[in-house]
Formats: structure tokens, C-alpha cells, sequence
């Protein structure tokens, strides 16, 4: 170890207690110390948030946190100060503080005992702040779930877009982006947005091994499902997420009534009844919480031991995030959907009231939901190719921990077939996605194809002698092998890779299965 490194573990000792560190923390320390701009992505519970307190800590000037969540922030902030005798070392910014409470932040910040500052994003777009936060030294400016810059994240706020605009403002300070999901164009959109393409970005593996993954088919027995899942892990922690307050409070009840701990947490509850239904579930008073997507975030509950899904997700970084809430102490983490092509059409349908570029985004992400949940190859490796990430599904950590590796379909070659769905691809030139391609090869007209002329192409229905259904499935896996890829910015145009054009060439065995079948659904309506 040299100086610096001898330095900062002393430090992290000194303030954490910890005598190591984890993952990638030294490397994202050492870049902020040196005043480079940084990217950090590490899932849930990697250890995020001590990427930048340390620095802060141990730097002069405050650095500035921004971050969405206003209990978070105070968590953070209690934190902090339990680490240190002065109680002005972390501090909050918001609109909430009395005049009083300002002007001891403010005082606390130029004697230089703050050393780090967490604020809204909205906070920041006050003249009054930024003019104070010129006139004294900023060692960083880090932000937090830094996905929210962007509209393919999933949770966009429209007011980390002004971000980049302020920092400015507070001259040349470094910025560290932080977040726990992010696809490919999600984190090109960070880097754009924030204008830190020369980001040193630090990435750590978004796999976790002990999760189980598991989608079944929800049918009308659905509760009496649940309920025996549940039985058959008596006594221990899981969360039910469902899309609506109304759904929340009923499988609350159903499960009460069935003798299972369970209470419901939803934004309808006043803050009192969540608080406390929140605490139930940390402390172990209730076994189970039913709850919409407002509950989990910032939770560190370590031994979740299940996450049940009664309503898909409407994206699969949602769906990644909710299920990372169990097994954060690495033992056992089911995770568990139940998947019925119906809900997919309420959600379209929910969606369909909004601008059409959020809907097209809307509809994009949903697919891949919609992909997840009927492959029958590797969810691991399917969730992690999503998440820009190769997973080998034969020997990657965790390989067999999911439905479809456990029960395999019998495959089937499909080389014949793959080569006829590439030559599509490369022949109608980029310009279908994954439907119109389907249609090509199947031989049916919709007012796309019509529009391109491509029902008059020679090779319009050659693959007619397989259905969509099959298409659909040998393109997903297609796609996740790399020889085709999928372009977001168009909301899903399908192209041809160089991988896929030399295996027109040269092809090779491709061992498909076939998707699941789902068919029965419940019925209900969304109300979120
Ligand atoms: P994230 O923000 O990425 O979800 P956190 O910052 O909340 O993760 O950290 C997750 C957990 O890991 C916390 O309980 C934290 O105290 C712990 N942790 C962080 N760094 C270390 C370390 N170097 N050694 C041991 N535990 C650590």
C-alpha cells in the first residue's frame, strides 16, 4: 500500500469502523480525491453511500448531496453525526427549515465544519442557495439516484434535469453520479445530461447470487397460492408488492384472516399508520407487508427472505430494485411474480392517457417485462444482459437459481431458423421492430409492412411454417445472445450485429426452448 492508500483506510477505520472495504469503494474514493468526475453503479446495498461521505469527510469544503427523498437524506444526516461529536458536520437543506434553522447552516458551511450538504434537487434551484453555495468551497457536488436524469430510468424527475445548469454555476467543482439501476441508455443519458462524458465510471456486477428467481402464471387461485407459498416460510420476512391501494388492503386482509402476520403500507395510509406498519415490519411484529411501490425504498430490512409480486412491474429496472430488497445478508431471496398477459394490457391501457413519447417509453419498457416473464432461458442471464452485463448461464455464480434452469423446456435447434429471422433483419434494413419482424417471417400484413411494400419482398412469410409465438421466443433469445440488438432510442428497432452477420456466414448449433404459456388472469382494476 502507498501513502494515500494507508491514508484512506486509516480514515475508513476512523470513521466507519470498518477495516476494509467493499467492492469498489477504494477505487471510486481514490478517483473523487482526485478531483475527477465519477460514475458509480452498484446495486442496492453495495455500499454506495460511503463512496462520497468518506472523501467529504476527509476533504476540505462541503460537498453538496443531492438526493430525491427527504427521509432519506435525514437518515443519512443521523448518520453522519452519530460518527462525530458536532452535530454540523451533515446537514439538511430544505424548504422545511425555519429562518433560525437556515442561518445555522449557513454558519456551520463557512466555518467549514459541514462537510456535507444534502438537498432536493429542488432546493438547489433556489437563486437564494446557489448564491450562498458560490461564496463558499464546494469539494463536490455528488448525486444520488442519479436514473432520475433520465426518461428511460424508472423514476424520472423532471428536476434533476436543471442539475447540470446549477453545478455549473458553483464553478469547477467535480461531480460523482450515483445509482443502483441503470441500463446501457440510461447511464449514456447520466453522462450526457450532467456533461461528464470523461466520467471515470466504476460498475459493479449487477448479478446476486442467491437470489431465486421464479415468474408463474397468476390465475384466479392466486391468493390460496400465496398464502401456501407463505406457509411454506413460516416465520420469515417477504414483501407482497401490488399496483394498487385496493389490491394492498385486500391481500392484507386474506392473509390476516389465513392467520399470516401481514399489514398493508401504501401512500392512502396517513404517515403515522405507515411509519408504524414500517417499524412492525423492521422489528419483526408482522411477518409479511403488503405494499405498493412506495414502500422499500431506503428500507435495509437484511433478511427479506421472499418478494412477491401479485402485479408485474411496469419495468424491469422496478422489478430488479423491488426483488433487491430480499436477501441482503446473502442468504435466501425468493423472488417471486405472477404474470398474466391481461395486466399488461391494463397498464397499456393505464398509460395510454399519457404524452405519447412518455407512452412510448411506457410501452418499450413494458415489453421487456412482458419478455422476462414468458423466456424460458436463464432469467439471471436475462435480467443481466438487460442491465448491459454478459452472464455466462452454464458456470456464472448462481446459474441454476431460477425457474426455468431448474425445469428446463426441451430444446429444440433452431440454427435454420436463426439464420431466416437474421436475413430479415439485415434485409428490410433496420427499420422493424420486434412485431414487424415477426410479421415479416409469419406473412402478415399490418399497415406497417404494408406502408414499407414489404408483403411484395420475396422472403414475406418465409418463415410461415412456425408461429409467432415461436418467432417471438427464438428473437428474444436471439437478442440476448448478441447476434441481434435492440435499439431504445427508436423504441425497439431491431438490428443486426457483426456477430449476427457472420453467423449467416458461418452458422452454428442454436439450441432454442420454446416460451411459456400463459393464460388464465384475474381480473381487477389498476388505481395507483
Ligand atoms: P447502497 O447505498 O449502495 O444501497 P449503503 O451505502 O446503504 O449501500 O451500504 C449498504 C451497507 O453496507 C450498509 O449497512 C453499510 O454500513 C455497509 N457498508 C458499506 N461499506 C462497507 C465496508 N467497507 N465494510 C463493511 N460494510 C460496509
Amino acid at each position: 500500500m502507498n501513502s494515500n492508500e494507508i491514508e484512506i483506510h486509516k480514515e475508513l477505520k476512523k470513521y466507519f469502523g470498518f477495516s476494509q472495504f467493499k467492492g469498489l469503494q477504494e477505487q471510486v474514493i481514490t478517483s473523487i480525491l482526485g478531483k475527477t468526475n465519477t460514475f458509480v453503479i452498484m446495486p442496492t446495498g453495495g455500499g454506495k453511500s460511503l463512496c462520497y461521505q468518506l472523501p467529504a469527510l476527509i476533504q476540505d469544503g462541503t460537498a453538496i448531496v443531492v438526493s430525491p427523498l427527504i427521509a432519506l437524506m435525514k437518515n443519512q444526516v443521523d448518520a453522519i453525526r452519530s460518527l462525530s461529536s458536532e452535530n454540523g458536520i451533515a446537514h439538511v437543506l430544505n424548504s422545511s427549515l425555519t429562518k433560525t434553522e437556515i442561518a445555522q447552516v449557513k454558519k456551520d458551511i463557512s466555518s467549514g465544519l459541514t462537510k456535507l450538504l444534502y438537498v432536493a434537487p429542488e432546493s438547489l434551484t433556489k437563486e437564494e442557495y446557489v448564491a450562498f453555495l458560490q461564496s463558499v468551497p464546494i469539494s463536490f457536488v455528488a448525486i444520488d439516484e442519479a436514473h432520475c436524469i433520465s426518461e428511460w430510468g424508472h423514476d424520472f424527475r423532471p428536476e434533476y434535469r436543471n442539475l447540470r445548469t446549477i453545478i455549473k454555476q458553483l464553478g469547477k467543482v467535480p461531480i460523482i453520479g450515483l445509482t443502483a439501476t441503470a441500463t446501457p441508455k440510461v447511464q449514456e443519458d447520466i453522462l450526457k445530461n450532467l456533461d461528464m462524458s470523461d466520467a471515470n465510471t466504476f460498475k459493479a456486477s449487477f448479478n446476486r447470487p442467491n437470489l431465486y428467481y421464479e415468474v408463474r402464471t397468476k390465475t384466479k387461485s392466486i391468493e390460496s397460492d400465496i398464502i401456501r407459498f407463505i406457509k411454506q416460510h413460516k416465520g420469515k420476512s417477504g414483501i407482497i408488492y401490488c399496483l394498487s391501494r385496493k389490491k394492498v388492503e385486500s391481500i392484507a386482509e386474506v392473509l390476516q384472516v389465513n392467520g399470516i402476520s401481514a399489514v398493508p403500507y401504501h401512500a392512502g395510509l396517513d404517515a403515522k399508520t405507515r411509519a408504524k406498519h414500517q417499524d412492525m415490519f423492521l422489528m419483526e411484529d408482522v411477518d409479511v407487508v403488503v405494499a405498493t411501490i412506495a414502500f422499500g425504498m431506503g428500507i435495509d430490512k437484511p433478511d427479506v427472505r421472499f418478494v412477491i409480486h401479485h402485479d408485474i412491474p411496469k419495468s424491469l429496472e422496478s422489478y430488479y430494485q423491488e426483488t433487491g430488497r430480499a436477501g441482503r445478508d446473502g442468504g435466501e431471496g425468493h423472488c417471486l411474480a405472477y404474470y398474466s398477459y391481461k395486466d399488461v394490457e391494463k397498464l397499456e391501457k393505464f398509460m395510454s392517457g399519457k404524452p405519447v413519447a412518455e407512452q412510448e417509453i411506457g410501452f418499450a419498457l413494458l415489453q421487456e417485462v412482458v419478455a422476462y416473464a414468458e423466456t424460458s432461458m436463464s432469467r439471471r442471464k436475462f435480467l443481466l444482459h438487460y442491465f448491459g452485463e454478459e452472464f455466462d448461464s452454464e458456470t456464472g455464480e448462481g446459474a441454476d437459481m431460477d425457474d426455468n434452469v431448474r425445469n428446463p423446456k426441451n430444446k429444440i435447434e433452431a440454427k435454420e431458423q436463426v439464420v431466416k429471422l437474421l436475413e430479415i433483419v439485415r434485409d428490410t434494413k433496420h427499420i422493424y421492430k420486434s412485431k414487424e419482424i415477426v410479421f415479416t417471417l409469419i406473412g402478415r400484413i399490418n399497415a406497417v409492412i404494408k406502408a414499407h411494400k414489404t408483403d411484395t419482398q420475396s422472403y414475406f412469410g418465409s418463415g410461415s411454417d412456425h408461429d409467432e409465438k415461436y418467432w417471438m421466443a427464438l428473437l428474444r433469445q436471439v437478442l440476448v445472445t448478441g447476434y441481434l440488438s435492440k435499439d431504445i432510442e427508436t423504441y425497439g428497432v431491431i438490428k443486426i450485429t457483426q456477430e449476427g452477420l457472420d453467423f449467416i456466414k458461418k452458422p452454428v448449433s442454436f439450441m432454442m426452448s420454446e416460451d411459456h404459456e400463459y393464460t388464465e388472469a384475474d381480473d381487477e382494476t389498476i388505481v395507483t
